[in-house]
């Protein structure tokens, strides 16, 4: 996993996992140097479920370090295990399964136009390098801001 945090105690590059610091064992939030994290519902062949509950294990934790978009891949299988897991995680998406955590979703398929989207300049030049725009086999999902002076 690439890391994208830094721990506050020691200053070095963690990911979002685990919750502790490897190099000093500190449990201060690390700083997220990075716009969004890409989480792949595919890697290692899970099942549905498991690939669900691995996407919450995201979820939760980047929500919990402020982290403000998830790039989701879940393949554009139209059968397999693959095109379950894209149903699935997309039938919850539009249930508003993670509501309270998630601001806005959109599709890979109908994302033609980044320009579009209220997304900062950065997140925008990240997406484009990921060729999000177009692609069905993922989701964009912005997490809500949550104020923490409150
Ligand atoms: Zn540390």
């Amino acid at each position: 996993m690439n890391k994208h945090f830094c721990c506050p105690q020691c200053g070095n590059l963690r990911g979002l996992f685990p919750d502790y610091c490897e190099f000093c064992g500190s449990l201060e939030t690390p700083f997220a140097q990075t716009s969004y994290i890409k989480v792949d519902l595919e890697k290692g062949m899970p099942t549905v479920e498991e690939a669900i509950s691995y996407f919450q294990q995201y979820l939760f934790r980047s929500e919990e370090l402020g982290v403000r978009a998830l790039l989701v891949l879940h393949g554009y299988g139209s059968s397999g295990e693959g095109g379950r897991i894209r149903r699935r995680f997309r039938e919850l998406l539009e249930s508003n399964e993670w509501a309270n955590r998630i601001d806005e979703f959109v599709y890979g398929e109908t994302a033609h136009h980044l320009k579009s989207l209220k997304l900062s300049a950065t997140l925008k030049k990240e997406l484009e390098k990921e060729r999000f725009s177009s692609n069905p086999g993922c989701t964009l999902l912005l997490l809500k801001h949550i104020d923490l002076h409150f």
